[in-house]
């Protein structure tokens, strides 16, 4: 069993996840069995209680952890089924420490950032290797170097590769090369400095993947090389891809990154074979037709805000040769201006999940328009709460009709929380999360895109379809295509008499893969593609 941990340097948002889930499509594509994890820093238990103007989205596992968008890297890129155990915070170790404290277990100690923390974190690596009987685990240090609140994570790991002996932990620090306009040449300082701060630590990186947005010339790498200690050959080079993330485990292969990884760890394997990876970014490099789809939402100022959402999209286009014009339309600006000017053209209309009232009407008069303007609907989990109220506003006649979230005292609450349910207690994973079972109703659109009767999706919201109203709106024609056996809870709606509106519960992107694209996608897709070609 043996160890890779990836730091970053210099700035944050260097994809340092993607770098980590690439590594891992490129090991495992070498025959070796691996497993990722995450360490973040900040003190929040999950980042299940941050907005995503903070954090991105919110990646929810099977088991209903609330995790780090990079989980969600992890997971798309390769073949690896991650649990909570996957994510540790600051927040968490403290967590625990802070339990073991008032339990009396260090009684007599003082309890201290060096060892007590460190030994949690350690413990929480001996455990995921024990548990995990891989090969390699691949785990990512959330954060930059030389953050106050990483420290305690570099100490533990360094303390963690003097224990496992040399030869079993390897450390790749990924860093950024700028281009500095003005001089016309490419800065190996700020590696030089984040690379120094690291070794201050006590921790020699052994590689460092350069993100840059030019090729790195020889004499730069060299320059790196010196200064950083490092081999020249481990100077690995990571511009900025040209069309999709997914030509990152290509670029890093042809820089020989898994060569050298093996290497340093003295591990025999056969070389990648990647010509499935190869084959699957050709496809989505030059897509043979195009579809304009909208995502209403509003966290649009946020690049990662609906990452999975928008991988999902591109992985099911692409399944179908297809390349997305994806526009982005805040809803906030549909109910100032009205849906026409945003939404006509399109060949299919998105809403994804949310929280708060803002722009609810906005995402309401979307679905308003998707159903009377028969353009290709997908929602998903507040997409679908939209969706419910629109259909028992404009045809089942409930003209208040609202969720008991954006209006508590509605007279129609369509959408409103199960009996014994409480609004206002607790919020940190309070809500209905992880991966349910759904049956889906013969013949409906959901089950003919599954092909098969159960499935099982994730979670993540407080609200549910009301019962209560569910008579009046199946009279109105509204399809209930997919029930939560277990109390009776709807998953999944569709409008009959239209070319495609499916409306879930769950949230199906975060089960998408760019070579398995999920099948409501896949259907959404599909219809926006036929829309494209018939209008
Ligand atoms: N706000 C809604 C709820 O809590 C929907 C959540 C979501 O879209 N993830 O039920």
């Amino acid at each position: 069993m043996k160890y890779i941990f990836i730091t970053g340097g210099v700035i944050s948002s260097l994809g340092k996840g993607l770098t980590a889930a690439a590594l891992g499509t490129l090991l495992e594509r070498r025959g070796l069995k691996i497993a990722l994890m995450k360490f973040d820093p900040y003190l929040n238990v999950d980042p299940g209680t941050m907005n995503p103007y903070q954090h991105g989205e919110v990646y929810v596992l099977e088991d209903g952890a609330e995790t780090d968008l990079d989980l969600g890297h992890y997971e798309r890129f390769t073949s690896c089924h991650l649990t909570r155990r996957n994510n540790l915070t600051a927040g968490q170790v403290y967590e625990e420490i802070l339990r073991k404290e008032r339990r009396g277990d260090y009684l007599g100690k003082t309890v201290q950032v060096i060892p007590h923390v460190t030994d949690e974190i350690k413990n929480r690596l001996r455990h995921m290797g024990q548990h995990e009987n891989c090969d390699i685990l691949i785990t990512e240090i959330g954060g930059t170097t030389g953050d106050i609140e990483g420290l305690p994570f570099l100490e533990a790991l360094r303390q963690f590769s003097l224990e496992t002996g040399p030869g079993q932990c390897l450390f790749i620090h990924v860093t950024l090369v700028p281009f500095i306009k003005a001089a016309g040449e490419l800065k190996s300082k700020p590696t030089q400095q984040s690379v120094a701060k690291l070794r201050e630590i006590g921790i020699q990186p052994q590689i460092l993947v350069c993100r840059s947005e030019y090729p790195i010339d020889h004499e730069t790498r060299q320059k790196i090389s010196n200064f950083c200690n490092v081999s020249v050959e481990a100077v690995i080079e990571e511009q900025d891809v040209k069309h999709t993330i997914y030509e990152v485990p290509l670029m890093l292969h042809r820089e020989r990154l898994d060569e050298l990884v093996v290497s340093y760890l003295g591990l025999k394997t056969p070389p990648a074979d990647l010509h499935d990876w190869e084959r699957l970014v050709g496809r989505m490099i030059s897509p043979k037709y195009r579809t304009k789809i909208a995502m209403v939402g509003k966290y649009l100022g946020v690049p990662d805000a609906y990452k999975s959402v928008m991988e999902a999209l591109f992985h099911a286009a692409s399944g179908e040769d297809t390349g997305v014009d994806l526009i982005k339309v805040d809803a906030e600006e549909i109910e100032k201006q009205g849906p026409e000017i945003f939404l006509d053209g399109v060949d299919g209309i998105l809403v994804p999940g949310g929280f708060g009232e803002r722009g609810i009407e906005g995402k309401i008069a979307a679905a308003h328009y998707a159903r009377e303007k028969k353009i290709p609907y997908l929602g998903l989990c507040l997409g679908m709460q939209v969706a419910v109220i629109e259909f028992a506003r404009a045809v089942a006649g409930l003209k208040k009709a609202h969720s008991s979230e954006f209006d508590p005292q509605t007279q129609h609450p369509v959408i409103s929380l199960l009996p014994g349910q409480n609004a206002g207690g607790a919020k940190g994973a309070t809500m209905r999360l992880g991966s349910y079972i759904c049956q889906l109703t013969p013949g409906s659109v959901a089950h003919k895109a599954y092909g098969q009767s159960e499935i099982k999706e994730r979670h993540r919201h407080r609200y549910e379809f009301n019962n209560a109203h569910r008579a009046t709106l199946e009279k109105a024609g509204l399809r209930i295509s997919g029930i939560h056996p277990q109390g009776d809870l709807v998953e999944c709606v569709e409008i009959p008499d239209h070319p495609w509106f499916v409306a879930c519960q769950f949230h199906p992107e975060f089960r998408s893969k760019p070579d398995v694209p999920h099948p409501l996608f896949r259907g959404f897709a599909h219809a926006a593609l036929l829309h494209a070609q018939n209008n």
